[in-house]
């Protein structure tokens, strides 16, 4: 029976974000798994917009990793503010609650696990894709990338509030 494009795409997002829950997304290369159904090791399968479906694919991941806003995120962005010398204020609660200085801050976070994300799924196999976000930037694609980070910040505020409202 043929493969569908859905099933190698299903496969691809469920390979990836589970190896993110398990924490062993950067030992992705070495991982055995059904290369003829992966799409990082057969990009030239990947139907539509090559960058479009690996940022989707890369936020599901750092969704998994990090699936709400606690204070372990909260430790994470200001670890990233700091080696990147931004300033910036960020709490848990002005997170939760749309503070711009936090939006901001989250933002330098998400921004840099993405692309360290794609650096590492360039490694992936002789034909994995190499991208940045800096370079989507230059081509044009900042509505897919916005739309990409406001979809990553509800998902993490949607499921902080479905844990705190089971108390
Ligand atoms: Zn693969």
């Amino acid at each position: 029976m043929a493969t569908t494009y859905e099933e190698m795409e299903r496969y691809t997002f469920d390979h990836f974000q589970k190896l993110a829950r398990e924490n062993r997304f950067p030992e992705h290369a070495k991982i055995p798994h059904r290369e003829a159904l992966c799409l990082i090791c057969h990009p030239e399968k990947i139907e539509g917009d090559v960058f479009g479906l690996v940022l989707r694919l890369v936020t599901a991941c750092i969704a998994e990793r990090r699936p709400i806003c606690d204070t372990s995120l909260i430790s994470a962005i200001e670890e990233e503010l700091a080696i990147n010398e931004q300033e910036g204020q960020v709490t848990l609660e002005g997170l939760l609650n749309g503070d711009p200085e936090a939006a901001k801050a989250w933002r330098v976070w998400a921004w840099n696990s993405i692309n360290v994300a794609f650096e590492m799924l360039s490694m992936h196999g002789a034909h994995a894709p190499s991208l940045s976000l800096e370079e989507a930037v230059a081509e044009g694609k900042e509505a897919v990338i916005e739309e990409a980070l406001r979809t990553l910040l509800e998902r993490q505020k949607a499921q902080t509030r479905a844990l705190r409202s089971r108390g």
